[in-house]
């Protein structure tokens, strides 16, 4: 049976207490570790998400060795590189899964006719909102965890992430193993293991998003710098972390 027909009611909210406290204790835990309590803890109600960077392919890869049939799902606002969908069938292909594809409501044309062409130009925010904030929002309801890359070091508002949190603005469980690993720790990995990757990161794509919003970065600038570039914007949206609700 495909893993993703599987629907179960998603944990009751007193798990964000037990997620708190159990905190302090995942501090140490490996990536791995983190992979296998996630599965053993939700079962069929977790799932990866990822867009396939280095970050990402790592987490696919160590989870593909814990268990065959894990979840993974990406956002794919149809602005992606053909690189990005080449290794997408890679993964497929390697890893024997099938990715999760979750689509903004609004077709590329349909934005276009009515918001206007090149609207990422004119407000990044608001295409990132309807291409990838809502479809999220969308799949997350479905979800009682959520496991994703990324590390502290990456943005100034990723670093106080926690290995294993309450995600309060989308209101389920967040895993981020490798939240406290370094660039280097995951190129390591991705050597080590023979993982693939996508084939822009050996052209001076450290990042990788949308076609229209990414370019290469130039020596010596951050690895973020090609995200966005002209817009003081860091972040889709995704990751931004809001107050704690009740
Ligand atoms: S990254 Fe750019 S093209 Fe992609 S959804 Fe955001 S603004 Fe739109």
């Amino acid at each position: 049976m495909n893993a993703a027909a599987v629907k179960e009611k998603p944990i009751a909210p007193p798990m964000k207490d037990h997620i708190v406290s159990l905190q302090a204790s995942a501090v140490h835990w490996t990536p791995q570790r983190t992979l296998a309590w996630a599965f053993e803890k939700f079962g069929n109600t977790v799932a990866i998400s990822s867009a396939f960077g280095a970050e990402g392919m790592v987490l696919i890869d160590m989870a593909a060795r814990i268990r065959k049939d894990f979840r993974l799902f990406t956002i794919d606002t149809e602005f992606l590189f053909p690189e990005t969908y080449a290794l997408m069938d890679r993964i497929e292909e390697k890893y024997g899964i099938e990715i999760e594809k979750v689509f903004s409501v609004l077709s590329p044309e349909e934005q276009a006719r009515s918001h206007g062409p090149g609207l990422w130009s004119r407000d990044p925010d608001r295409c990132c909102n309807m291409r990838k904030v809502e479809p999220l929002r969308r799949k997350l309801k479905d979800l009682s965890a959520w496991i994703t890359s990324i590390r502290r070091d990456q943005t100034s508002t990723r670093s106080a992430a926690q290995r294993i949190e309450w995600d309060a603005k989308f209101g389920l469980v967040k895993i981020n193993p490798i939240v406290d690993w370094t660039s280097k720790q995951v190129w390591r990995y991705i050597h080590d293991h023979d993982v693939p990757y996508n084939a822009l990161h050996d052209q001076d794509y450290p990042s990788i998003g949308c076609m229209h919003c990414t370019r290469a970065v130039r020596p010596g600038e951050d690895a973020r710098a090609g995200r966005w570039p002209g817009f003081s914007k860091t972040e889709c949206g995704l990751h931004m972390i809001e107050p704690a609700q009740s």
